[in-house]
């Protein structure tokens, strides 16, 4: 007679925006674990939810995940929910979903909000592909890295900004990619303030640096993915790594075929580049 474990999205700014589920669960469950007890009782007082809560945070989930999994095998249902949005997504949550998953413990969403997700639907960029980034590293040396490894990234990317660092991630990204890259800065999703601002990064950091508004709140920033020079005659770092993996395998007709299949580049130039890769190897 085992229970069951809920991950329920809660709000990100509006708190209309809480499903008819999740507030049934929320009441039926016997325990609620919460990143922050106090924060969730004002969701739960708004929607007459009175009920067991425990702390759950990025400090004590590794040492209190396996004791909520034995309680909820002996038959209690347990909710987790953080501040704001779905847990996990740069959230706790999850040494207690893996380790339900480890012990054979059912794991049930209940979706709801994700600044993540909301800020993609109303971005405009290309959605089919995106890669989640989570939050940047805090100095700017480490940002810069790690922007670098995303200059020729031909996918959309999304990461999490706060008002403290806005400006600067910003600055940062603006000295590694070139100024006519699209980005999108998505501030204060559903709240009352809520902006979208489509523009060049050149644009978007004229804008940003000049309103001091637009460096209030919370944010998700989304980047353009690289457009590959069809011109150039040269294909991305990624593409290259691809096909360097698939050349140890297979024969050069075989890996360029895939690499197209693979990375979309042209295969004109993947065929040059394997040439050139098997050269080097001295095949
Ligand atoms: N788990 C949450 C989710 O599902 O989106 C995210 C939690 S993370 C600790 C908080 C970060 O998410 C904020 O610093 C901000 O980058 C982003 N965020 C949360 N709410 C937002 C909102 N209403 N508008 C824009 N960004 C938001």
């Amino acid at each position: 007679m085992c229970g069951k474990l809920y991950v329920v999205a809660t709000p990100i700014g509006n708190l209309a925006d809480f499903s008819y589920r999740a507030v049934e669960i929320l009441k039926k469950v016997d325990l609620i674990a919460a990143e922050d007890t106090r924060h969730v009782k004002m969701l739960l007082q708004h929607y007459g939810i009175s009920n067991k809560l425990v702390s759950l945070h990025q400090h004590n989930e590794e040492k209190i995940a396996p004791g909520l999994i034995e309680q909820i095998k002996t038959g209690i249902s347990v909710a987790l929910v953080s501040d704001a949005g779905t847990p996990l997504l740069s959230d706790p949550g999850m040494p207690l979903v893996k380790l339900a998953k480890q012990q054979g413990v059912e794991v049930s969403p209940i979706p709801g909000a994700c600044a993540l997700i909301s800020a993609l639907s109303v971005s405009g960029l290309p959605v089919t592909k995106f890669t989640f980034e989570g939050f940047l590293p805090r100095t700017s040396s480490a940002r810069k890295a790690f922007f670098l490894t995303k200059k020729d990234e031909t996918a959309t990317w999304v990461f999490y900004e706060s008002s403290h660092r806005i400006l600067a991630s910003l600055q940062d990204l603006a000295e590694i990619l070139p100024g006519d890259r699209r980005v999108v800065v998505a501030r204060e999703l559903t709240k009352l303030f809520e902006t979208v601002v489509n523009d060049s990064l050149e644009n978007i950091l004229d804008k940003v640096k000049n309103d001091n508004n637009m460096q209030k709140g919370e944010f998700v920033v989304l980047v353009e993915g690289a457009v590959v020079n069809k011109k150039a005659g040269d294909i991305t770092e990624e593409q290259k790594k691809v096909l360097q993996v698939l050349l140890q395998e297979c024969s050069i007709k075989s890996a360029v075929a895939m690499a197209v299949e693979i990375t979309g580049a042209r295969k004109k130039l993947l065929y040059q580049a394997a040439l050139s890769l098997n050269e080097v190897d001295g095949k």
